[in-house]
């Protein structure tokens, strides 16, 4: 502790040069301690708050997860249904994709009947996008590369301005507009995102209209994240996150976890959908795990469990998967750890809300850090379920 009398003429000195002295002591404090971990928190990049159908997003704004339906949006029963499941799951708001005018019919039931705030999304005819507006859609996403002319675009603002529709700008790395093709997959595949989505803005700002989120994916994980970077220099438009195409469930979410957190670490997104070739619902639940691994948000049981070695004594994997299987019901935060031995456990289980340590044969459950009871291993599942029930 740094301890002066503020009217002492030595103090007034060092008080001139506090910025230096902090620095001074704050190098020599984490040279002094290797283990010195400061408290990590994200800083939002500030953006203006634009709503879709009442959520709001914005850096003010808890990051918003959405996610897309798979069904045939023509299916207006079978989309509504993935809806409810989805909503139960997490899901904020919900695209669904519009390919052709029976979408449209679809999608004004599918609107009056939906949990979630739904966006339209439009690629190649400007007409969809005016339709789906009428439809009831609080927002539509559109790929400028794809639309069409600008006399186009304008049509599709007009509308947006009359009806207080909220529009996405996605810009896609596979279908950029005429003269803006970078000259191979990775050179210039950013700035080429960068300059097509700042074209598409100046004429959005041109109409007046603010109401804008924008978007700009590739596959390319690299490319995305120094995309999104640049970008946050140039406006203050909130960003939605993703990673296109990114493939199936492990390596998907392998890089949206790599490129959307990456970026969330920056302070920069405002809401995410992480595409993943798996059901939605899988999608939301990835979205929840990189929120919560960075502390943005939190939602339903963290589990952790230890890889397990040759001193586990336990049969931790089956133990684990039944208690992941049945706790994805529950929505509150609360911290489960399940480990094999008592080499790390006891400290780990101490830690969490609830936790096991293996013995042999038999567990150690442990609550609010305190060491409950032993319960032989057959009943470890039940005895842990019933524990998390008690407190979510
Ligand atoms: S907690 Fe025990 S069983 Fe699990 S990895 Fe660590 S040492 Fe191995």
């Amino acid at each position: 502790m740094i301890w002066f009398k503020p009217c002492n003429p030595a103090s007034k000195k060092l008080l001139a040069h506090l910025p230096e002295v902090v620095n001074f002591f704050w190098k020599d404090m984490m040279k002094s301690s290797c283990d010195y971990k400061p408290t990590p928190s994200i800083l939002r990049r500030k953006t203006i708050s634009v709503s879709v159908g009442g959520v709001r997003i914005g850096s003010r704004h808890p990051i918003v997860v959405q996610s897309m339906t798979s069904t045939d949006t023509r299916n207006a029963h079978q989309t509504l249904k993935q809806i409810k499941e989805l909503a139960r799951a997490g899901c904020e708001l919900i695209r669904v994709a519009i390919p052709d005018q029976t979408a449209i019919t679809a999608l004004k039931e599918i609107v009056q009947k939906s949990t979630l705030p739904v966006i339209a999304d439009i690629h190649f005819d400007y007409r969809l996008a005016l339709e789906g507006m009428k439809a009831g859609a609080a927002g539509i996403r559109i790929n400028p590369g794809n639309i069409g002319g600008q006399e186009k675009i304008a049509r599709i603002i007009e509308m947006a301005n009359e009806k207080g529709v909220c529009i996405r700008i996605g810009v896609n790395s596979g279908s950029l507009e005429k003269g803006l093709q970078p000259r191979s997959q990775k050179e210039g595949q950013a700035e080429a995102m960068v300059a097509s989505a700042l074209r598409q803005i100046a004429l959005f700002e041109k109409m007046k209209f603010k109401n804008l989120k924008i978007s700009m994916k590739s596959s390319d994980v690299l490319q995305t994240v120094r995309a999104y970077q640049l970008l946050a220099k140039e406006v203050d438009y909130p960003f939605h996150l993703g990673i296109t195409e990114a493939g199936t469930m492990l390596s998907g979410t392998v890089k949206s976890a790599l490129g959307i957190g990456l970026l969330l670490y920056q302070g920069i997104g405002d809401t995410l959908r992480v595409s993943l070739t798996a059901h939605p619902r899988e999608e939301i639940k990835v979205a929840y795990q990189i929120l919560g691994a960075l502390g943005l948000r939190k939602r339903g049981i963290e589990i952790i469990s230890c890889p397990t070695c040759g001193r586990c004594q336990i049969e931790l994997l089956p133990l684990v998967q039944k208690v992941e299987k049945s706790v994805q019901k529950y929505t509150r935060p609360l911290k489960v750890a399940i480990m094999g031995c008592v080499v790390n456990g006891p400290g780990e289980a101490r830690e969490a809300d609830i936790g096991i340590a293996g013995g042999k044969g038999l567990g150690l459950l442990f609550s609010k850090g305190k060491l409950i009871r032993k319960v032989p291993e057959k009943e470890l599942v039940g005895c842990l379920l019933g524990e998390i029930e008690k407190m979510v």
